[in-house]
């Protein structure tokens, strides 16, 4: 489970001048940002008095603050208060970047017949590459041509734990 605390700049820098409210013994009370791809130690939040949790069902994300989900904005559940030393889940600059050039490679290959896919079996998705035969028999099931975007959901594939 991840506790996760929205990281763009502009939020943050935001939450670094006089808008955070100060915690009574904690003061400003910071918190580690880890990235939850990388493990990377991507930032030091500054919590302040704002240190209790709250979990979203739908994005299955624990957050900090309000009792709005960041991502969808939905109100979450209350889950309690921050630990000292807990830390908090963000994503990094890199692995940031590293998410964009992948979406950008996605893109690039379903326009040459590739198709996106979405494991039931483990919850994996991402995209068949052109030339596999299952995105081949996909589009001609589907009967959508390239560049079209075209997707699939399968019941297994190579990630699932089952046939490791
Ligand atoms: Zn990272
Ligand atoms: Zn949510
Ligand atoms: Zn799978």
């Amino acid at each position: 489970m991840q506790t996760f605390i929205p990281v763009q700049g502009g939020r943050r820098k935001k939450m670094m001048s006089d808008s955070i409210p100060l915690h009574k013994e904690k003061g400003l009370n910071p918190h580690m940002v880890k990235c939850v791809y990388c493990g990377e130690i991507e930032s030091i939040a500054l919590v302040g008095a704002r240190d209790k949790k709250f979990r979203c069902a739908t994005c299955n994300i624990v957050y900090v603050g309000t009792s709005k989900c960041p991502q969808c904005g939905t109100r979450g559940e209350y889950e309690g208060t921050l630990e000292d030393g807990e830390y908090l889940s963000g994503v990094c600059e890199k692995c940031k970047r590293d998410l964009e050039h992948e979406d950008v490679l996605f893109k690039e290959e379903i326009k040459k017949g590739g198709v996106y896919f979405r494991c039931i079996g483990c919850g994996a998705s991402g995209v068949i590459i052109a030339e596999h035969p299952i995105a081949i028999n996909a589009r001609k099931k589907l009967g959508i041509e390239a560049p079209d975007p075209c997707g699939a959901e399968l019941p297994n594939c190579p990630n699932c734990p089952e046939r490791k």
